[in-house]
This record gives structure tokens, C-alpha cells and sequence, in this order.
């Protein structure tokens, strides 16, 4: 990882499981921070900010384009309810009903519209912060209450990333769309999990997940020393390389619920995130 450019995504399959925590800590461990960005996916709930700090320089609007009917020209075809895949329109006898709320912005319907009734009007949905955090580049997205069309937001932030250096992308928990768009176009995608049976099923999904992206990834068990050992056993089988394991413990606990980061509130983990780097290099190396 000397030269160029790395994206690590820390991904999980549910939340709560400490991806924030890992994400945060990777980034503060490594000592060139002017090399180093992280990019909050998690549009949804971003939290990484809490942790890092950051002081952010700009902010930018993010807005999809929804249709809006001129009921001059329109005949009532349907033929814009038809060709929607996502239900955001639908034709009355005499009234077109828009749901922006459900709309992609595909512009698909003002497209087809046989009239050429439809314009589109743009919507804002969320915004997009950058900034610094001690010398580390920082990037976040945000989905405006009641929006529900992470993955605009998340492309967004993405066209954020660095031309090169080491750049950590916080995705937002489970294995739906936006955790998808999130993960794209990384080199390595680290799952963070806890050894119980909930932790093991969605740590199955989200493997199945990278390797259908074809993505290589590695596990980061947290909380160790709770549940069971079935983590450990199906990345044993699946030949899924375990790179750090956190324990459960009351101090790094605090810590994180007092928004101070692991590597902050206890230096000594350093040197763990620094040798998890390291199995990751020599992972991509091989
Ligand atoms: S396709 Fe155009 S003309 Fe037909 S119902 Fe929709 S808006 Fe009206
Ligand atoms: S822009 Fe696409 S998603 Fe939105 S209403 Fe038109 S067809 Fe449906």
C-alpha cells in the first residue's frame, strides 16, 4: 500500500455492529494523514463525523429530477403510470397523481410521454459535506427525514474520492442498494460482525454480497468473547481470513459512547489497526 491509490470499504451485514468504530480507528492509526480520506456512505444515519470532528469547507445540495404534468397537453394516456417500474405515477380518469417521494429520477416517463407533457423539476433529497479532520479528508452524505433515495446521495459522496492515497468508505449496514453502490469500485471490503448467531447470518449475506461484486474481503470480529464460535467456523470453512478481533470491554465501550475513537481513548490499539493495514496489503499483494 506504498503508492497509488486503496479503497477499503468497512461494510456489515447489520447494524451496531462497530463499523463506525473500525472506520474511524483505521483512519486515525495511520500516521501520513494527508493521505488518507474517509468517506461516510452511510447516508442514512452518518455517524463518523461524531468521532472525527471534522471541520467541514463545503456543502453541496443533492436533487433528483421528478416529473411534473402540464394537464394542458395531457390526454390521460397512462402511458407514464405504464412505463414507471416504481409506482411514482399513476393516471386517473382526469388527474395525474406524482409521488416524488417514490420517484428515482429516471426520466424515463417525461421520455415516453407522447405529448410531451411532462418537464422535470429538480427535488432536493439530501446534502453532501466535505472538510478536514486533523489533515484526514473527510466526505459525508446526508438523506433528508422522510427521503428515501440513498443511492443518489451515496454516488455523490463517491465522486469525492481521492486520486490517490488510502481511502476508507463507511457503508450503512445490511445488503440492500445503497450498500451496493457504496461497496462498487472498492479493492477490498472488510466485514465487521460479532460471534452470535444474528451476527453469523448476516455475515453470510454480505459475504455472498462482495463475492458476487467480486470484491476480496476479510472479517473484523468485534465484541469477541459473547456468543458462540460459529463466526469463526464458517470463515474457517469459507476460507474467509479473520484480520482483528476487538473484544467486548467496558472501557472501549465508553469510549465509543462517549463519541472518542478506539485508537484515541486507548493508543495502544494503534499498532492493531496499523498491522490490519498490513494483512490487507499483503492480501492485495498476493
Ligand atoms: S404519458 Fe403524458 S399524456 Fe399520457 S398520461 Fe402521462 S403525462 Fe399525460
Ligand atoms: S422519473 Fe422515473 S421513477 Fe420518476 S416518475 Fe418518472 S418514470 Fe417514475
Amino acid at each position: 500500500m506504498a503508492g497509488g491509490r486503496v479503497i477499503i470499504s468497512v461494510a456489515s451485514g447489520k447494524g451496531g455492529t462497530g463499523k463506525t468504530l473500525v472506520a474511524t480507528s483505521m483512519v486515525l492509526s495511520l500516521s501520513d494523514k494527508g493521505r488518507v480520506q474517509l468517506l461516510d456512505c452511510d447516508v442514512e444515519e452518518p455517524d463518523a463525523h461524531l468521532f472525527l470532528k471534522p471541520t467541514f469547507t463545503h456543502r453541496e445540495a443533492v436533487s433528483i429530477p421528478v416529473p411534473r404534468v402540464d394537464e394542458r397537453k395531457c390526454t390521460y394516456c397512462g402511458k407514464c403510470a405504464e412505463v414507471c417500474v416504481y409506482n411514482a405515477i399513476a393516471v386517473m380518469k382526469e388527474k395525474v397523481l406524482i409521488f416524488p417521494e417514490l420517484c428515482h429520477g429516471c426520466g424515463a416517463c417525461s421520455y415516453l410521454c407522447p405529448e410531451g407533457a411532462i418537464s422535470e423539476e429538480g427535488k432536493e433529497i439530501g446534502v453532501v459535506e466535505s472538510g478536514y479532520s486533523n489533515g484526514v479528508r473527510f466526505v459525508h452524505g446526508k438523506l433528508s427525514i422522510g427521503e428515501l433515495m440513498a443511492p443518489p446521495i451515496i454516488r455523490r459522496v463517491k465522486q469525492h474520492v481521492a486520486s490517490e492515497g488510502i481511502i476508507i468508505i463507511d457503508v450503512s449496514p445490511g445488503t440492500s442498494c445503497p450498500v451496493v453502490d457504496a461497496v462498487k469500485g472498492s479493492d477490498f471490503c472488510l466485514l465487521v460482525t460479532e460471534p452470535t448467531p444474528f451476527g453469523l447470518n448476516d455475515l453470510v449475506l454480505a459475504v455472498e454480497l462482495v463475492r458476487k461484486l467480486n470484491i476480496p474481503c476479510g472479517v473484523v470480529l468485534n465484541r469477541s468473547g459473547v456468543g458462540d464460535r460459529g463466526v469463526e467456523e464458517y470463515c474457517h470453512r469459507g476460507n474467509i481470513p479473520i484480520l482483528l478481533t476487538i473484544p467486548l470491554d467496558i472501557e472501549i465501550a465508553a469510549f465509543y459512547s462517549r463519541g472518542i475513537p478506539l485508537v484515541e481513548g486507548i493508543p495502544q490499539w494503534r499498532e492493531s489497526f496499523l498491522n490490519l493495514f498490513n494483512k490487507i496489503g499483503e492480501i492485495l499483494n498476493k
